[in-house]
């Protein structure tokens, strides 16, 4: 199961939860992905390091 990276936007903690696709685009949906230190639901989808280091060719 893919592993993706939040950033609580009221704490700026940043956190991963493991979740499917379809469970992840349904959890964002709803607002049910939730921080673990406040339990704020106000969460900023964050870029895997991975794909940030690809640089542009074109
Ligand atoms: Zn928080």
């Amino acid at each position: 199961m893919p592993e993706y990276l939040y950033k609580c936007a009221s704490c700026g903690k940043p956190f991963s939860v493991f979740l499917s696709l379809a469970d992840r685009e349904k959890k964002e949906r709803r607002k049910e992905i939730q921080c673990p230190k406040c339990k704020g639901t106000n969460v900023e989808h964050l870029v895997e390091p991975f794909y940030a280091k690809t640089g542009r060719k074109s």
